[in-house]
Formats: structure tokens, C-alpha cells, sequence
């Protein structure tokens, strides 16, 4: 019987060996499964989430970083030197042509590129400091000084004209208008007659901002896309026009910078008046 026994004891010891064997090879199996699994939420990892937040990263490279979040819009109306006590308003819309000088030589020192309003639809990731400087009414001055100091300065403007005061005294020709195109400068329409806007009956309205628009548009042989509202006025009636006269930017009077976020038919500007230092108001 210690034969007997000692097969017994042998089958024993396979089938425990056998069971431990299996055993293992089953868990071990169970771990590389979990294993794979874990890797390949990895990967879905990697291709989800990952990549939204990388987009993210980019977009905030491109609104803090290269394109700049909010451009500043000059205004100015007259480059001239002008004294009359008995006219405190016109006084004040008028920069003599030194002290513009001197906002031109600090942009330039300060690295501001001049761009313009089209930038609010589509920026130009190459300029690092944008500004625009916007000029209202189409005055003579325009062309005598405002002109000639933007081209020493290697600088361009936007210039709003009232069409039908175009080639009256006072006011820029349409020769001088093409002068300043061919050197660079750019032109909008500030409508034909400068009336207050909210008051017009709605074909007067149209006439006002679409006729505006024909006009220049075939004069300048050029689309003109940017419009500026006279005296700042507007109503939602207005905008809506604008809209649908298909301008893609339009400025008004109120105070502030606007940023590429903002609408592109409301853009804020700051008002630059003989007493403005320049670097006063960036630091402010
Ligand atoms: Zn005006």
C-alpha cells in the first residue's frame, strides 16, 4: 500500500500544482486585460480631451498674445491751429498740426502700427501694437496737414467724408481724396449730408447711408465698407441700416476702446482734443 499512497500523494500534488498554475495564468490573464483597457482609455484620452484643451491654449495665445484683444481708435476732426473764444466747440475739434505731430512721433516711438477699421473683421496677426486714427468731416486740413505728417511718419488714416460736401470750400475735392488713396489712405462714408440720423423718415435713411456708399464706392473705384455715424447718433433703426446697406464697420462718438469681441457696427473711440498728451492717456 506505500506504492498506493505515493501515486495518491503524486495525482495530489499535480492536480494542486495544476490548479495553482491555472489559477495563475487566470489572473494573470485578468491583469493584462485591465492593462490593455487602461492603455486604450489613455489613447481616447489623448484624442478627446487632450486636444479641446490644447485648442483652448491656442485661442488664448491668440487673444492675449498675438492678436491683440482691443484696438484703440483715434478721433479727430480738424488738424489745424485754431483760437476763437467765441467758438469753445470748434476749438476743440481742432489739433494744431504740431501737437498731431507729437502723437504721431510717440506712436512711432512706442512701436504703434496704424491699421484700420476692417482689422475688428479681420486681424492682422502681424501688427503687435494696432492703432487707427480716424478723421471726421473730409475737412480741407485734411490734405493740407494731416496728410503730409501721416506720410512722414510712415502712418495711414481713415478719413470719414460727408459726400455732398465734397469739392466745397472748406472741404477735401475729390482730386485730393484720390491724392491721399493712391498713398494709402482710406475712406468711409460719414453719409451725404451729416443730419441727424434717429430723425429721418426711413427712405430719407437709406438714401442717406446707401447713396453715401454708391457714390463713393464708384468714385473711389473701390467697395467702401466703413461708416461713421454723424454726431455719434444712432438708433437701433440706424444700425440696422447700416447692416443692411452691407457696411462691415461703423464708429461712433462714445468714449472707450473697443475690442474684436465687441460689435463691429458699435465701435467705441477716444476723443483727441488740443489738451490730450498722448501718453497720459495710455497709461491712464
Ligand atoms: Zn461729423
Amino acid at each position: 500500500m506505500p506504492n498506493k499512497a505515493k501515486i495518491f500523494r503524486r495525482i495530489f500534488l499535480l492536480i494542486v500544482l495544476s490548479a495553482g498554475f491555472l489559477f495563475f495564468q487566470f489572473t494573470k490573464k485578468g491583469k493584462q486585460n485591465s492593462a490593455v483597457q487602461k492603455s486604450e482609455q489613455k489613447i481616447e484620452n489623448v484624442q478627446s480631451s487632450p486636444a479641446v484643451s490644447s485648442r483652448v491654449a491656442e485661442e488664448a495665445t491668440e487673444s492675449t498674445g498675438t492678436i491683440p484683444a482691443a484696438v484703440p481708435i483715434f478721433m479727430y476732426h480738424y488738424i489745424r491751429a485754431y483760437a476763437n473764444s467765441a467758438d469753445p466747440i470748434g476749438e476743440n475739434l481742432s489739433v494744431p498740426p504740431q501737437k498731431f505731430e507729437e502723437h504721431l512721433k510717440w506712436l512711432k516711438e512706442n512701436n504703434y502700427a496704424t491699421v484700420f477699421p476692417e482689422y475688428f473683421k479681420a486681424p492682422n496677426l502681424m501688427t503687435a501694437k494696432p492703432i487707427i486714427l480716424t478723421f471726421d468731416d473730409g475737412y480741407q486740413d485734411a490734405f493740407d496737414s494731416a496728410f503730409p505728417l501721416l506720410q512722414k511718419y510712415q502712418m495711414s488714416g481713415m478719413f470719414y467724408l460727408i459726400v455732398n460736401k465734397i469739392g466745397t470750400p472748406g472741404y477735401l475735392t475729390w482730386e485730393e481724396i484720390l491724392t491721399m488713396q493712391a498713398s494709402g489712405m482710406v475712406f468711409g462714408s460719414h453719409t451725404l449730408t451729416h443730419p441727424d440720423l434717429r430723425n429721418l423718415t426711413p427712405a430719407n435713411l437709406e438714401k442717406e447711408i446707401q447713396e453715401s456708399r454708391e457714390i463713393l464706392t464708384q468714385k473711389l473705384g473701390q467697395e467702401i465698407t466703413d461708416f461713421c455715424y454723424p454726431s455719434g447718433k444712432y438708433t437701433d433703426a440706424v444700425t440696422k441700416e447700416v447692416k443692411n446697406a452691407n457696411y462691415q464697420t461703423a464708429v461712433t462718438t462714445n468714449s472707450g476702446i473697443s475690442s474684436l469681441k465687441d460689435d463691429p457696427l458699435l465701435l467705441e473711440r477716444l476723443r483727441i482734443t488740443p489738451k490730450t498728451d498722448i501718453a497720459t492717456l495710455f497709461n491712464r
